[in-house]
């Protein structure tokens, strides 16, 4: 399974595809994730993205490109993924393609996930995440009065939000959505890769869908490739092809002449024919 998940912010694409990781055996590869780590270790490549992401735009498709190149040649890699937060545009999309082609294992599901987008503002406010595992929580999914800690990290560390989870950057960001990532549900409808699922609701049931609808895309028969002379013969006009069938069908055996019956000429039958006259 090569899946992408598509869905602006808050639209659960983090969430769902830990779940994923858990009933595929799949690893999740954000590149948000990938790039607050670099930030957070100081490294060259953090300092380069860091301005971009606490503004809520993109973050220069080189240095994406380049970490996605890495990451996708890692082992755990080879026996699928999900890719979470990537690509965020047509030119990464374009630049994957190239990339899964050269390797000959091209995408197998791109699911969209759909939410309104007053439950997206909604659900970006109530998220925090641990800084430890990396999981993500809602506050509006938490039992109320629930302590904002980590229930599977030792010591339970405080949950945190994200510096990008202020308003001011969540709306670029989902301006962003719209002008740079939308676009690429055409692209991969157009490669008949895309499907869409409602992602409102319940956690379990959003997972149940996602499962199904994966199941239902990698399972989908592949249409026998037709052959080159078969594409380009043009189709023969029903008219022609009745014709042709006819010529070609054994023509029946004309019956025997029966023998004609000649009666023998009686005297009656002679005075019949004279009186007739
Ligand atoms: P996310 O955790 O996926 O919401 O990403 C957080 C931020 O990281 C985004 O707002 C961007 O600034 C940056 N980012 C993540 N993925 C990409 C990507 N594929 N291309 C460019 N920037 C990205």
């Amino acid at each position: 399974m090569r899946i992408v998940l598509l869905g602006a912010p808050g639209s659960g694409k983090g969430t769902q595809s830990q779940r994923l990781v858990q009933r595929f055996g799949i690893p999740q590869i954000s590149t948000g994730d990938l790039l607050r780590s670099a930030v957070a270790r100081g490294t060259p490549l953090g300092l380069a993205a860091k301005d971009a992401m606490q503004a809520g735009k993109l973050v220069d498709d080189s240095i994406v490109l380049g970490m996605i190149r890495e990451r996708l040649a890692d082992a755990d890699a080879a026996k699928g993924y999900i890719l979470d937060g990537f690509p965020r545009n047509i030119a990464q999309a374009e630049a994957l393609d190239v990339m899964l082609k050269q390797v000959g294992k091209p995408l197998t599901a791109v699911v969209q996930m759909e939410v309104p987008y007053a439950e997206l503002t909604r659900r970006i406010a109530g998220r925090r995440s641990c800084q430890g595992c990396g999981r993500v929580f809602n506050i509006y999914s938490m039992p109320v009065g629930a302590p904002l800690v980590c229930p599977s990290c030792a010591g339970n560390p405080a949950l945190f939000q994200r510096p990008d989870d202020n308003e001011a950057t969540v709306v670029e960001r989902l301006k962003v959505y719209e002008s740079q990532t939308r676009p690429l549900l055409k692209y991969y409808a157009r490669q008949g890769l895309l499907q869409s699922i409602d992602a409102q609701g319940d956690i379990d049931s959003i997972t149940a869908l996602l499962v199904y609808v994966l199941g239902t895309q990698v399972a989908a028969p592949k249409r026998k490739a037709k052959s080159k002379k078969a594409r380009t013969r043009p189709k023969a006009r029903p008219k022609a092809k009745a014709k042709a069938k006819a010529k070609a069908r054994p023509k029946p055996k004309r019956r025997p002449v029966r023998a004609k019956l000649v009666r023998k000429k009686t005297p009656a039958r002679k005075k019949k024919a004279a009186r007739k006259k």
